[in-house]
């Protein structure tokens, strides 16, 4: 017995690594003019290091101040959090517990640790505070300037230092985005919650055409829609808790099965299982090739 087209595109897919979870997400896929990415863990390889530590003046050394914040990331499932664990692990630094976690989608994280309150996340968490050293300021405008992301550390409400963490582009990041360009005749947009410096240079390192920076998880929807009204069809991937209201707003959501979050994997319509982002085309190609056969 042969199977129906799509239920066949479905296994192909799952092939290619794409768990694709309903027969409409495929008719959908087929319609695809423009394809938009999330930054952090999804066209990069979401594994960031911390590249330098800069405390602010008078304010605890290089070592204390990875201390505070690892313990403060640690609940967290972010990438960046993971990155700073790993260098608290290489110095040998031993962490407190967090008490009190909470975590902010698009901002970052706030805990309390060894009785002091630590906020660990971007620089907007400056825009808060009563004064800040204007050292800080320019440590955070260099990071970004070099294309690196800027992680701020607060600790009882005084800027504590700034850490400069580097990501690199998956391997098959500007292949893909070269060979969706061609499939879908538009370059693909870059959407992050990271500051411009970074996204511009992953855009043209990677032959992205779009990009838009410091968006919170509900400017990534507007975005999407502003696409769609402009009467695209939008295919959206993306791992974090903060790409879930676009990967629903999207008129397909995509989700990275390693990195991603639970609830980027429940949101999105398809996983790409091995985070092999070259399954794109293939799983585009697949979607138009049942329908054709359908029709
Ligand atoms: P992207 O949209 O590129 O995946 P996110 O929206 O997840 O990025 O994060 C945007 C910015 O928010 C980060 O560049 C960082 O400054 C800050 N941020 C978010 N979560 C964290 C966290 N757990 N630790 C530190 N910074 C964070
Ligand atoms: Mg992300």
């Amino acid at each position: 017995a042969t199977m129906p087209p799509l239920l066949s595109a479905i296994a192909l897919a799952g092939r290619h690594g794409v768990l694709v979870k309903s027969a409409v997400v495929m008719e959908r896929l087929t319609d695809t003019d423009l394809v938009v990415f999330d930054k952090t863990g999804t066209l990069t390889e979401g594994a960031p290091r911390v590249a330098e530590v800069h405390p602010a003046p008078g304010r605890p050394d290089e070592a204390e101040l990875l201390r505070l914040a690892a313990a403060a990331e640690h609940p967290s499932e972010h990438p960046l959090a993971g990155a700073l664990l790993a260098a608290a692990r290489d110095r040998g630094l031993a962490l407190p517990a967090a008490h009190d976690f909470t975590s902010a989608p698009g901002r970052g994280v706030s805990a309390t640790v060894d009785g002091r309150r630590v906020l660990v996340g971007s620089p907007a968490l400056l825009d808060g505070l009563a004064s800040v050293d204007p050292s800080v300021h320019r440590v955070v405008d260099a990071v970004q300037a070099g294309g690196r992301t800027a992680v701020v550390v607060v600790v009882d409400d005084a800027a504590a230092g700034v850490l400069a963490l580097a990501d690199r582009a998956r391997p098959r990041a500007a292949v893909t985005v070269a060979a969706l360009t061609a499939l879908t005749g538009a370059r693909p947009a870059l959407l992050t919650g990271d500051n411009a410096g970074a996204a511009g240079r992953l855009a043209t390192e990677t032959g992205i055409g779009e990009v838009h920076a410091g968006l919170l998880p509900a400017e990534k929807v507007d975005r999407v829609r502003a696409h769609q009204r402009a009467g695209r069809r939008v295919l959206l991937v993306g791992d974090g808790v903060n790409d879930a209201p676009a990967l629903a707003a999207a008129d397909a959501g995509v989700a990275m099965g390693r990195h991603g979050s639970d609830l980027a994997l429940r949101t999105a319509d398809a996983v790409l299982v091995r985070d092999d982002l070259s399954a794109l085309p293939a799983l585009i190609s697949l979607a138009r090739r049942a329908r054709r056969l359908v029709v």
